[in-house]
């Protein structure tokens, strides 16, 4: 494993120098599902990151070594990690870097933002477009509370749940590294997109449902195993280690549908399987292809107020939403299952920072949550719809609405909600009957492509609802919408009307 690994870095390092797009190197090629422009454009755009570490039942001891080209088009300074799991919110999970090294020269990590970030000094200033090279020696402690939504978190017999287990280097944007703390419902994924090669030394057992794809398992001294997983295209790796597991996986595609249920929940396997097969089929048709051969659903302890993650190449849904016994419950399953599939497309394949523009991921993913749960059936479609309105009105029965942007915007945790999650759905809802199906599902088609593998922006998206539906359609959409300029509670019951209202 050793000389994979150390080819993949001379591969990485030859195509850096040379600045063309290089094939897709082994063993990475392993984990992408019919790679295409797209993959081998973006490829030398991604960081790339091997990560050696240890599971021992209480933390993940390892050694992180990035290498990264400088895409920020600014001169810089320093480097700056992502060490989240610090922020009180996480409830006792921590990340130290212990020790750290900047092109082979040792570096004293400096603790930053209340420990939600390391920066790493640099001997010379890093020019746009030139590389360098970190590594970290890190100790990450799971939380053995609540950790954040269920994540860096085990639970008394409930599996480990390890997501943003190594230090990654944060994003970069509006001229600064993005270490702000996160508000209570924010997916802390914000780091570079990178590739990824773990070797995960954990206790004997498995298998292990894993965001990439396990390319080895070796026998260790003593009672543990060492995994190899690669995961290309990356924003956040997660592994989780626990089990049993009841197990059930379906090919739709080429892609491989693997939910891993606890017994517990094994009723819920099949809905899972069959609900998110269906949903990457329909997203892939309309967005565009899915890109890695497999995707694994994990059931897991994530508590209130989290029903699902998304993770690449992986989701996770919460235990306790799995009851399927009535049709309610089943709706619900569905509904997550749709949800956390289309952020494979809206989070995943066209990336943006969930922080500060929560809406631009999450209003696009519960709209082709209505989108998928309509293909299903008239009932799913009925409860989405109210479900949305209901998030949308509440609290604004009289109005006015918050803007969803910019950032400037400190909502409540139940605006959040109603906000982000609902009205911004209702928002697409409207767009849609205003274009047409044909107009705005080749609008999405046209976001995913031009953004497949990027971090965009509102500024962004705003250009190409103008590009693709016209400045005067877009524009109006933008006010009302997402500035909330005169929209009212009226507004928000249109979309569904069976005829338009005046
Ligand atoms: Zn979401």
């Amino acid at each position: 494993m050793k000389s994979i690994l150390a080819t993949g870095v001379l591969v990485l390092a030859a195509s850096l120098a040379a600045g063309r797009p290089a094939p897709i190197p082994p063993p990475w090629a392993a984990a992408l599902h019919a790679p295409g422009a797209a993959e081998r454009d973006s490829w030398n755009t991604a960081a790339r990151i091997n990560v050696d570490a240890t599971w021992d039942g209480t933390a993940v001891v390892g050694h992180m070594d990035l290498v990264w080209r400088n895409d920020t088009g600014t001169t810089l300074t320093d480097l700056v990690l992502a060490t989240y799991a610090n922020q009180s919110s996480y409830h006792g999970a921590a990340m130290e870097v212990i020790a750290a090294s900047v092109e082979g020269r040792q570096v004293t990590p400096q603790v930053i933002a209340e420990g939600l970030g390391v920066r790493l000094s640099l001997a010379r200033p890093l020019a746009p477009g030139a590389s360098v090279q970190c590594t970290a020696t890190f100790r990450h402690t799971l939380s053995r509370d609540e950790g954040y939504h269920g994540l860096a978190c085990q639970k008394p017999d409930g599996p480990a749940v390890l997501h943003g287990w190594y230090p990654d280097l944060a994003l970069w944007a509006d001229g600064r590294w993005q270490v702000d703390p996160l508000p209570s419902l924010c997916d802390p994924a914000r780091s570079v997109l990178a590739h990824v090669t773990a070797r995960l030394r954990v206790p004997d057992g498995g298998p292990f449902p894993v965001g990439g794809t396990v390319t080895a398992v070796e026998d260790e001294p003593g009672p543990f195993r060492r995994l190899t997983i690669v995961s290309p295209f990356t924003r956040n790796l997660t592994v989780v280690v626990g089990g049993p597991w009841v197990r059930d996986e379906e090919e739709v595609a080429g892609i491989k549908v693997r939910v891993w249920a606890t017994p517990a929940t094994a009723d819920a396997t099949s809905l899972l399987r069959e609900a998110t097969a269906a949903a990457v089929a329909r997203c892939a048709a309309a967005f565009g292809p899915y890109p890695f051969r497999e995707l694994d659903v994990v059931v897991a302890p994530l508590g209130e107020g989290a029903g699902g993650v998304e993770s690449t190449g992986l989701y996770l849904i919460d235990a306790g939403a799995c009851s399927v016994a009535t049709e309610v419950e089943r709706g619900y399953v569905e509904m997550i299952a749709a949800h956390e599939t289309a952020h494979a497309w809206w989070y995943q394949i066209v990336g943006n920072d969930p922080l500060r523009a929560t809406w631009l991921d999450e209003s696009l993913t519960n709209w082709t949550t209505l989108w998928l749960l309509e293909q299903r059936s008239d009932a799913l479609r009925r409860m989405q719809e109210q479900e949305i309105v209901m998030m949308a009105v509440n609290g604004h029965t009289q109005g006015p609405f918050p803007a969803l942007h910019p950032d400037t915007w400190k909502p409540t945790e139940e605006d959040y909600v109603g906000q982000v999650y609902g009205r911004g759905a209702v928002a697409y809802a409207a767009l849609r009957r205003e274009v047409g199906d044909e107009r705005w599902l080749a609008c999405l088609r046209s976001w995913a492509t031009a953004q497949r593998w990027h971090v965009a922006t509102p500024a962004d998206w705003q250009t190409h609802l103008r590009t693709t539906l016209g400045g005067e359609v877009a524009d109006r959409f933008w006010d009302r919408w997402i500035l909330g300029q005169g929209l009212t509670p009226r507004h928000l019951m249109e979309p569904f009307r069976t005829t338009p209202t005046r």
